[in-house]
């Protein structure tokens, strides 16, 4: 249930609302916009008579959430959710470019890629240290090793960073990493989820091969439930019938999810496709589509590429995109005048 308050409430009868509804086991998220405030109420709200709270001075309509997700919820959070690291940010109309290899393999390569992508328009640097791969016997990824040289190369180049933590217990590994990835492979990974609401740093969470939009958001509920408000949806494509790609990519759950949620919404076009020649086309479509961001496998030697080469692109390929996504950005911005200039 949420109630809408009129502006500028009574403190005095605002309190005793809050006191009211704390007595009775309901938590109040409350929201606060430029001209209203919104309070988000989690608990068995079914015994609370709505007249009764629609009737107060203070309040201006009262309505029922059916949706089981609350937090994620844009009737909870009307705003755009806006997730700033350092200097950069996510969502609230910017265009985010998270781009590095699957994997770290050393330090010259990703010191080398991280300083490529940046001088691109990358503002995070991704690169994946623990691997979960379909095969044991595959490269598993350099573990700590990883995340100490992809701090190199955060060090070497000022750009945040962007790696996948695959279960609770690493956590301190990760105290300096910037956005800690849940993979696709981990969205319902509960006791994670669980661990990462309880920290305040950025969660990536990708959908799940064969999750719905509501099994995605009900994830992300996990997090923002246990208090951390920092989570970013990905979309990296779906399981269906065709073989041609790795996988299908669901752009559609770009406006479904920007119309259900405030969360941010990332697209990955390298894992949803697996071939770098598709992934310059489904990047421009995704920003056309209103994505407030890419994440993009980069790699300056795909084909000896320890991990998912064949859908990442090189330095020089990434640079020629960056350039096409700004101009597609400005246009979907509306700054069309800009693009024209160019
Ligand atoms: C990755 O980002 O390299 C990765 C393993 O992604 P996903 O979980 O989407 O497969
Ligand atoms: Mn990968």
């Amino acid at each position: 249930m949420i109630v809408l308050l009129k502006e500028h409430p009574d403190e005095r009868q605002l309190d005793n609302l809050l006191g009211w509804l704390r007595e009775r086991g309901i938590d109040v998220h409350p929201t606060v916009g430029e001209h209203q405030t919104i309070l988000g109420l989690i608990g068995d709200t079914s015994k609370i008579d709505i007249d009764l709270i629609s009737a107060l001075d203070i309040v201006d309509d009262v309505r029922r959430v059916q949706e089981p997700y609350k937090n994620a919820n844009r009737k909870f959070h009307p705003d755009d959710t806006v997730i700033r690291i350092g200097s950069t940010q996510i969502g609230g109309g910017s265009l985010t470019l998270i781009a590095g290899p699957c994997s770290v393999e050393s330090e010259e390569q990703i010191v080398g890629i991280a300083k490529a992508v940046k001088a691109s328009g990358a503002t995070i640097l991704r690169g994946g240290a623990f691997k979960p791969r379909t095969s044991p016997y595959a490269f598993q990824g350099m573990h700590i090793e990883g995340i100490r040289l992809l701090l190199k190369a955060k060090e070497a180049t000022g750009l945040p960073v962007c790696t996948e933590i695959m279960d609770a217990s690493q956590l301190p590994l990760f105290e300096d990493i910037d956005i800690l990835q849940v993979g696709a492979r981990n969205m319902q990974n509960f006791s994670l989820l669980r661990a990462l609401g309880k920290t305040r740093k950025p969660v990536l969470l990708k959908r799940g091969m064969a999750a719905s939009y509501q099994d995605l958001l009900m994830s992300a509920e996990y997090i923002l439930a246990g208090g951390n408000p920092n989570v970013i949806l990905c979309e990296r494509g779906i399981r269906t019938f065709e073989t041609y790609t790795r996988n299908t990519l669901d752009l559609a759950c770009i406006p479904s999810l920007k119309t259900l949620s405030h969360l941010p919404v990332i697209i990955d076009p390298s894992h949803a496709t697996g071939k770098a020649a598709l992934v310059p086309s489904m990047a421009c479509a995704a920003v056309a589509g209103g994505a407030d961001g890419l994440i993009i496998e980069v790699h300056n030697d795909p084909a000896h590429a320890l991990c998912d080469g064949p859908q990442s692109i090189t330095p020089a390929a990434f640079d020629k995109l960056a350039g096409e996504l700004e101009q597609i950005h400005q246009i979907v911005q509306g700054d069309r005048e800009d693009v024209i200039i160019r």
